[in-house]
């Protein structure tokens, strides 16, 4: 039996499946690693503890094919003792990764300088600011299609330079590699022969020009960091090297790479100009297929690549909202008002309405379109009747509330009514979550049968490098819904809840000092 097997490495979890030619998942397996918080608005990884943990996963997965059933968290795919007693033939590899998080590590030792600076981390928001009163924003969206924002590698990676002892000297001798995930676990995974990235992971550095699909020199002297630690742009479907023998027996070509959000739009086959899909991960992304052509986005989109084939490069704008999913785990972990996030939905659904409470959950700051890091957290509208049901009913709204403003940010500068919302990640699977982003974004909101859109994407893009699907045909043909949602709620309701979110969203606007 014949798979690719794709390696998911999320924000909170390293996650390794195994995909057959249908593009169904016959193995998986998963493991946690620490988030940790130095200071408030710093978030780091330790990066040899996420290779370590994608390593596992990945061997593990390939032992789950052979011995065990697929974890329960993988909705109807039955077919694990079919093919339980054949050795499987892996044919490639594909890699998705968190997206901008930064990794410095050495070149000679393969030791990570420091922690890695996580995308939701905030600590260089004054960096940015201070480039903003320059003036260099218009300039770095022109090229790169983002905003001037902390959440980006270049500010991340010249932090480190800046603040590990030595680091910026060891730099400029050429000692030192940076990367996103997908370099970092490239680089381990080829015992250091390959240090690439590709381009979708490359548009998320604000160093890489997304028109000539290359490290910009403007960019890189802009934010000081010296090309020596560039990894080499590849595209994201193709082989770029292959496995060490000693990690899985014998060498595997790695043949995929895309950022998570971009990985998800391909696995969701939003392969047409106009297609969209949402993921609600730790925090909810939509992205637009914009065909091959960057759209400047007049709403505080960004701009980004989508996926480079040998057909040709496809963009996309794209939406981020920071809390999504993280606010269910706030509910869980910081207020301990549930057990599980599964939980949430038939709490919330024991009130028939939030009871006018609103959660805006802007622990991080805020992302499109508001763009404000200085925006925190706030309830709104609490009374001697609100109960913990009425605050988990505001936080799954909050969710397709912000969700819904990237959405009509999005319809906006596509000019053209979105005909239905693709949506995939671990929320998804809350059916009343769903409900209230139909009703919000007045749209239909569509399920598909495989919700790891991002593991599949990524399965997809080595597998047609390596021909085990023969083009994005065959695909677009692959892809089926599970469950449609239809808006629900009058034009009037909906204007009244948007103009109701939007006040609360003001009051936390612009609190946080420097
Ligand atoms: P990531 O890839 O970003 O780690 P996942 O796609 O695995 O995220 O989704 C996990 C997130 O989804 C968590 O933040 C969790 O709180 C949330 N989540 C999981 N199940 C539910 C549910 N039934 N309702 C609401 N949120 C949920």
């Amino acid at each position: 039996m014949r798979y690719i097997l794709a390696l998911d490495q999320g924000t909170t979890s390293s996650r390794a499946m195994l995909f057959d030619h249908a593009g169904m998942v016959v193995a998986v397996a998963q493991a946690e690693f620490a988030q940790i918080f130095p200071q408030p608005g710093w978030v780091e990884h330790d990066a040899l503890e996420i290779w370590q943990s994608q390593l596992k996963t990945a061997q593990k997965c390939l032992k789950n094919v052979s011995n065990q059933p697929v974890a329960q968290s993988i909705r109807a795919q039955a077919d694990t003792e079919l093919v339980a007693k054949s050795k499987p033939e892996i044919l490639g590899i594909g890699i998705t990764n968190q997206r901008e998080t930064t990794v410095l590590w050495d070149r000679q030792t393969g030791q990570p300088l420091a922690n890695a600076i996580v995308w939701q981390d905030r600590r260089t928001a004054g960096r940015c600011d201070a480039l903003r009163d320059l003036g260099h924003a218009g300039l770095i969206q022109q090229k790169t299609g983002l905003v001037l924002d902390a959440y980006f590698s270049a500010t991340k990676l010249a932090w480190l330079l800046d603040n590990v002892p030595g680091a910026r000297a060891r730099a400029d001798k050429g000692e030192l590699a940076f990367g996103t995930m997908d370099s970092w676990l490239i680089w381990n995974l080829t015992a250091g022969k390959a240090h690439v990235t590709d381009a979708s992971n490359a548009s998320r550095t604000l160093l890489f020009n997304i028109h000539t699909l290359q490290w910009d020199d403007a960019l890189l002297a802009l934010f000081n960091i010296p090309a020596s630690v560039l990894p080499t742009v590849v595209a994201s479907s193709g082989v770029v090297g292959h496995t060490d023998a000693s990690l899985f027996g014998s060498p595997i070509p790695i043949a995929g790479i895309a950022g998570d959000q971009q990985a998800a739009t391909f696995g969701q086959a939003c392969l047409k100009p106009g297609m969209a899909k949402n993921t609600y991960g730790t925090g909810c992304f939509m992205l637009m297929n914009t065909g091959s052509q960057p759209v400047i986005s007049q709403n505080k989109l960004l701009s980004t690549v989508g996926w480079q084939l040998d057909t040709g490069t496809t963009y996309c704008l794209e939406g981020s909202v920071f809390m999504g999913g993280a606010t269910i785990q706030w509910l869980r972990d910081g207020l301990q008002i549930i057990q599980s996030a599964a939980e949430v939905q038939a709490l919330a659904q024991s009130v028939p309405d939030s009871g006018d409470v609103y959660l805006v959950p802007a622990f991080t700051g805020l992302g499109t379109p508001h763009w404000d890091p200085y925006a925190r957290g706030a309830m709104l509208g609490l009374t001697r009747g609100t109960t913990r049901a009425h605050i988990a009913r505001a936080a799954l709204e909050a969710i397709a509330l912000q969700s819904a403003d990237v959405f009509s940010a999005m319809s906006q500068d596509a000019r053209l009514g979105l005909k239905e919302l693709r949506v995939d990640g671990g929320a998804s699977a809350n059916d009343l979550l769903m409900q209230m982003q139909a009703d919000f974004s007045g749209v239909p909101v569509v399920r598909p049968k495989v919700l790891e859109t991002t593991a599949l994407g990524a399965a997809y893009l080595a597998g047609l490098a390596v021909g085990f699907w023969s083009g994005v045909d065959e695909i677009a043909s692959q892809w089926q819904a599970d469950r449609r949602f239809e808006p629900n709620i009058s034009l009037d309701e909906r204007a009244a809840k948007l103009a109701r979110w939007h006040k609360a969203l003001a009051r936390a606007g612009d609190w946080a000092d420097g």
